[in-house]
């Protein structure tokens, strides 16, 4: 029989989860960064350079940044460690695209490569990373779980991973604006800037969807990590986890 997941609210098979990812996010490839900036008011771009800061970066790691999308994880560390080698990776053709002719647009690719892979099944020999980076991804991943653990068996003797991942507000009434947010605005914002509210509904059931803060770093630490700990960013709106292998 067919094991079932969730595609947002949707109860899917496990087995076409990612052939529904992959149509939302073909879809909203070409408006992923517009789109971004007007949900978040711009406020991604400061959740992805914390990211870096707790990341810690040595000059000449090697570095998997999984779902990439449009690469703008990739471009901060690549900008501020010119040295490291970063692989820059996603699931999807078309976010993947997105990503690799910004890199080269913007004079970020001389320390970048691109790989088309699943974060579920990494085509890398164990101990190969020193830090593994995942922002936005895992929430659509099939299988978090077998991500996880993949990360962990890539990763180098204490390397670290970090998951920028959306969360679960701490403040009820914030929470309550944010829901009304979520599931009013965004979708008509989607509608009106990129001709597609699906994607964006999509979005907001999603993130429900997703473990919490303290259920997302159970999570990780079942999957082997050492030293988990998560850091919550616009009152939990979004959390930054991180992870060691031992
Ligand atoms: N990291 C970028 C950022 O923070 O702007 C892009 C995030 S975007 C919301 C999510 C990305 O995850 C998409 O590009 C999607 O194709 C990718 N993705 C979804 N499932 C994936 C999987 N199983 N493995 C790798 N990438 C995946």
């Amino acid at each position: 029989m067919n094991k079932k997941t969730h595609f947002g609210y949707k109860e899917v098979n496990e087995s076409d989860k990612s052939k529904y990812v992959g149509e939302v996010f073909t879809s909203v490839a070409e408006n992923y960064d517009v789109m971004n900036d007007a949900m978040s008011f711009g406020m991604h771009r400061l959740w992805k350079k914390i990211l870096v800061e707790l990341a810690g970066i040595n000059s000449k790691d090697y570095i998997l940044d999984i779902a990439s999308g449009t690469g703008d994880i990739s471009k901060l560390i690549s900008r501020e460690y010119p040295e490291t080698s970063i692989f820059m990776s996603d699931i999807n053709y078309e976010m993947l695209n997105e990503g690799r002719n910004r890199a080269i647009d913007e004079s970020f690719n001389q320390n970048c490569c691109f790989c088309q892979l699943s974060g579920e099944v990494l085509p890398f020999k164990s101990n190969t990373f020193d830090i593994i980076t995942v922002g936005f991804g895992l929430r659509n991943f099939t299988d978090k779980e077998q991500g996880l653990s993949e990360m962990k068996r890539c990763l180098k003797k204490h390397g670290k991973l970090l998951v920028l991942e959306f969360s679960k507000p701490i403040n009820p009434v914030f929470s309550k604006i944010y829901d009304w947010y979520s599931f009013n605005i965004l979708p008509k914002m989607g509608s009106m800037l990129a001709n597609d509210s699906e994607s964006y509904q999509y979005l907001a059931e999603s993130i429900r969807m997703h473990p919490n803060q303290e259920l997302l770093k159970e999570m990780v630490i079942n999957s082997g990590f050492k030293d988990c700990k998560f850091y919550n960013l616009l009152n939990g709106v979004v959390a930054i986890h991180i992870g060691y292998n031992d």
